[in-house]
């Protein structure tokens, strides 16, 4: 939040303030997906089972390599909070941080999910987004952003003071916990910050603060990714519902989201390599 500045603004202060800006990282070099091979393997889904992710809880579901999970809105306007983990070693997540750099605050088809360090690969790859109309509203609001953490019940205390439970912090913990059979406290370490799909958010231009409006998703509408490696997905069905008002209370009227599963043909899944670690040496200048 901007505060009033203790500082007199210099001579050239509009001159400073009129320097163009740059991309910080140009994205032309980064390996990018071939729309036709996405439309190609989208005919070619075969329904593999999936899960429903009941209201204010959440689900964890095994993807293998070369699958598509879409994620959807079966009932109503609700947002989910998504966490990725590679199958093969928990401790490989979902880095939005990064993803936020290299592909921008609020992701849609072709933009990959990618990896921490020191592996910083692509986990997965949106292949088809039905909100990708919706495009930076009047507000600078947009869709399925990288930019928020999650909801949790230590924000919430800190701000409120009382204790919830069913945070998507909380929600994706328990979901973790039960699938892999880990403590719960050996599991939420192993949270981290979400992909916010179908919410909308952005920056207020007056103030700089995060903001979240009503989703403009609908009945019907979904989110699909095609796994890169063998992930563990977790989805949080938002206690914030479509995160028009509130979150961390039971308040909103909230939704379930489905978690459906799909595997591509043969063919499809020859054209597709899956990614390796980066190849940085990890010396760091020693
Ligand atoms: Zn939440």
């Amino acid at each position: 939040m901007r505060r009033q500045p203790e500082n007199a603004a210099p001579p050239d202060a509009d001159t400073r303030r009129a320097v163009a800006p740059v991309i910080c990282y140009l994205t032309d070099r980064l390996p990018s997906p071939d729309p036709a091979k996405i439309a190609a393997l989208r005919r070619g889904l075969r329904p593999a089972g999936g899960v429903i992710v009941p209201p204010r809880d959440a689900r964890v579901v095994a993807v293998r390599a070369g699958q598509v999970l879409r994620i959807t809105c079966p009932e109503g306007p609700q947002v989910g909070d998504l966490n990725l983990w590679s199958a093969a070693s928990l401790e490989e997540r979902f880095y939005s941080g990064k993803t936020r750099a290299l592909h921008g605050a609020h992701v849609s088809t072709g933009d990959r999910l990618w990896s921490g360090f020191p592996r910083l690969r692509p986990m997965a790859t949106i292949t088809h987004d039905t909100l990708d109309w919706y495009g930076l509203d009047a507000f600078g609001g947009a869709v399925h952003d990288v930019i928020g953490t999650r909801c949790d019940p230590y924000t919430n205390r800190l701000l409120s003071g009382g204790d919830y439970h069913h945070c998507c912090h909380s929600n994706l913990t328990r979901a973790l916990a039960d699938h892999t059979g880990l403590p719960i406290k050996e599991a939420e370490p192993l949270v981290h910050d979400v992909l916010n799909v179908f919410m909308c958010t952005g920056f207020s231009r007056d103030t700089d603060q995060y903001f979240m409006k009503a989703s403009p998703v609908r009945q019907g509408d979904f989110l699909e990714l095609y796994a890169e490696i063998d992930l563990l997905a977790g989805l949080s069905a938002c206690p914030g519902g479509d995160c028009g008002a509130e979150h961390s209370s039971d308040s909103a009227a909230c939704y379930p989201l489905g978690m459906e599963l799909f595997d591509v043909s043969d063919e499809c899944r020859a054209e597709w390599t899956s990614p390796g670690p980066s190849g940085y040496d990890r010396t760091h200048g020693r």
